[in-house]
């Protein structure tokens, strides 16, 4: 898929995608603001996202760190999305937004119009929350999910009724992310909550359901990813709410 200028890279994400070449997702820089990524909500220390190793001098991020020096080109591709987007207004971030989401509707014909927001990074401003809710509800049609540490965004953004937004959780943030999961998920069935953390280290007194590409119960395929099979992520309605989701650390 060919982006413009003014929209971001789509990547074809191995588990999220819902057929080939669908270029249902993006990315931006990963790791906490002060070494250049959009993570403010991340967090360290035993069982948090991000290794207190120091690696070249900086304090080293998550998975997708390796992932980076894999694949040079899609550390590329991160700055890119990230440079398109930081220091702009919100109005400017939007006008991205909206033109990014349209390419991915006209490049889909319309069909398999499920979008993942950050296969790595997060919302990195209230200005940039902002922008995605009001692009998120120009596009009804469209079945929006993302997972997310900056715990203040979910206010701004759980009124879009076409997007699957999870509290992303761990040993480190647990109890600060499930005070804002008990205040917003009443009336908000699109909002869920989310446990990074291996079987046997999960919160008591909640149903987890493990994620069943991570356990290895559903793989991806060159035509669909497990999400697609899956579905759980994305899955609510007015009797039904989101289910709480575990992923293993891997
Ligand atoms: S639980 Fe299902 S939808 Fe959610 S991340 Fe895992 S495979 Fe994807």
């Amino acid at each position: 898929m060919t982006e413009t200028t003014t929209t971001l890279k789509l990547t074809d994400n191995s588990k999220v995608k819902f057929k080939s070449g669908h270029y249902n997702t993006f990315g931006l820089l990963h790791g906490r603001p002060e070494n250049g990524g959009t993570c403010p909500g991340s967090t360290s220390g035993a069982g948090g996202c991000l290794s207190l190793k120091r690696v070249g001098g900086v304090n080293a991020t998550c998975y997708v760190d390796k992932l980076v020096k894999a694949y040079p080109n899609f550390g590329k591709v991160l700055q890119r999305n990230t440079e398109l987007l930081r220091g702009k207004t919100q109005a400017e971030m939007e006008v991205v937004l909206t033109e990014t989401v349209a390419a991915f509707v006209k490049h889909n014909k319309g069909n398999n119009l499920y979008f993942r927001l950050h296969t790595s990074g997060d919302f990195f401003s209230e200005d940039y929350a902002r922008a995605w809710a009001a692009t998120i509800l120009k596009y009804p049609n469209v079945q929006f999910w993302t997972y997310t540490r900056s715990l203040w965004a979910i206010p701004l953004l759980m009124d879009c009724p076409n997007l699957s937004i999870y509290i992303s959780s761990d040993p480190v943030n647990y109890a600060e992310a499930k005070a804002v999961y008990d205040i917003c998920h009443l009336g908000h069935p699109n909002v869920g909550i989310c446990y990074m953390g291996n079987i046997g280290t999960q919160p008591a007194g909640e149903r987890w359901v493990v994620c069943p590409e991570v356990s290895g119960k559903l793989k991806n395929d060159s035509s669909q990813g497990a999400c697609a099979k899956c579905r759980l992520c994305m899955t609510y309605n007015d009797k039904i709410r989101l289910r709480n989701i575990q992923f293993p650390v891997h």
